[in-house]
């Protein structure tokens, strides 16, 4: 009779399954051992998001292109207060980076924080700057929409922008169906809701990615363990099964190997 094997530690870091982290804030991260561990334990593709001046400034620094990649952006919560002059940083900082950098993100319309028709109209303004860029540099974009789906989509659609990834996906069954429709990709953070699950039954899961919109909603980047058991328990297949799905999905939404710098050394060696 075969005795039982123990797998030996190597075995089991040889059998882990790789992860893929679509959108967090490192710059937020004071210490970064904890993302260290996140990649030491699978999640080799980690898309880390910038709100503003700073943070773009802090992703650029811990980006290597190995492990973790930069997307620049400003977000709706940094559009108060924001000068002419610092939009025009941001926007050259962009277009200096864009062989760098795999998304404009976070961009996007937060309804909740903006209430008046003004406050919106200034989020609608920098938006639709982004959204330019984006088409200008044929990059993808990376969209925080939240109480503001209704708006957001018409003026994706109106400025043409083909890859759209929509962030912490909150969308009514008519916004999935026009997501379905449009080709557009859907993110789900490590927090289950009701909406979601339709929204997971619904959207292909060739348009779904996890992530942890981390420090802010995940702890680390290895939370998009939990994303991705949402997903694969709500579409009904194997963990290990969407975890590939979603490590595949992420690589091409971000066209992650033509950003890959090969001569640099990753933030931690595998
Ligand atoms: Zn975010």
């Amino acid at each position: 009779m075969p005795t039982r094997q123990i797998p030996k530690e190597q075995d089991r870091v040889l059998t882990r399954n790789e992860l893929a982290d679509s959108h967090c804030h490192l710059d937020i991260f004071t210490d970064l051992s904890a993302v260290r561990e996140s990649i030491g334990r699978g999640v080799l593709t980690i898309i880390t998001d910038g709100v503003d001046m700073r943070s773009n400034a802090r992703a650029l620094e811990i980006a290597d292109n190995v492990n973790i990649f930069p997307a620049l952006g400003v977000d709706p919560e940094h559009v108060p207060g924001m000068q002419d002059r610092e939009l025009d940083f941001n926007v050259d900082m962009i277009r200096q980076n864009s062989r760098r950098i795999v998304a404009i993100g976070e961009i996007g319309l937060d309804f909740m924080l903006a209430k008046s028709e003004k406050e919106r109209d200034m989020q609608r303004v920098v938006f639709g700057r982004m959204l330019d860029l984006a088409n200008e540099l044929d990059l993808p974009v990376s969209v925080h929409a939240r109480d503001s789906m209704d708006a957001v989509i018409p003026i994706l659609r109106r400025k043409r922008v083909k890859r759209v990834h929509l962030h912490f996906f909150s969308g009514s069954g008519s916004h999935v169906d026009e997501v379905v429709k449009l080709g557009y990709m859907i993110s789900i953070p490590p927090v289950p809701s009701a909406a979601r699950r339709v929204a997971i039954e619904r959207v292909p899961l060739q348009q779904i990615m996890a992530e942890t919109d981390c420090p802010i909603v995940g702890k680390t980047p290895y939370d998009v363990e939990r994303s991705v058991r949402i997903i694969a328990e709500t579409k009904g297949i194997k963990y290990e099964e969407a975890c590939k799905a979603i490590v595949e999905n992420t690589k091409r939404f971000f066209a992650i190997e033509g950003k890959v710098n090969k001569r640099k050394s990753p933030l931690i060696r595998q």
